[in-house]
């Protein structure tokens, strides 16, 4: 499936040919805290089929194992847009938040559920509306 991504900004964009199955969701905090979610949506692309535009940043994360990710956002806008490896790069992890046909990719696995929020599986009890809506009065909860 082909893709198209940009930051926040249009700074920074990108295509890619993604396979539409392999769409997978993290809940590791890593995830947690650098995509600044709950939990972070990725799906993968080979870098042959990637193609940037503009001028990215990246951090480099070391993980527990020595493995090291370049954890790609835009200089600008701040945007997280994919990860790859820092060095021969064979893939890219986009981030599904910055793709434009999201809505499209649905997620066919998750990992590192030891960590995910717990209350990520009771989100339809959680009242919402179509669009923004004030923030309602704290009401003291009642002791259980
Ligand atoms: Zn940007
Ligand atoms: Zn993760």
């Amino acid at each position: 499936m082909h893709i198209e991504g940009a930051c926040h900004c249009g700074s920074v964009s990108f295509t890619a040919e993604v396979d539409a199955s392999r769409v997978m969701l993290c809940h590791c905090t890593d995830c947690q805290v650098l995509s600044g979610a709950p939990f972070r949506a990725v799906v993968v692309a080979p870098i042959e089929t990637f193609a940037l535009r503009g001028t990215p940043k990246s951090y480099v994360k070391v993980a527990q194992s020595g493995n090291r990710r370049a954890q790609v956002f835009c200089p600008e806008c701040g945007t997280p847009l994919f990860a790859t490896a820092p060095e021969n790069p064979t893939s890219v992890v986009i981030r599904l938040g910055c793709v434009k046909q999201r809505s499209e990719l649905f997620p066919s696995a998750q990992i590192w559920q030891r960590s995910a929020m717990p209350w990520l599986t009771q989100l339809d009890r959680v009242a919402g509306s179509a669009e923004q809506q004030a923030f309602l009065p704290v009401v003291p909860q009642a002791q259980a």
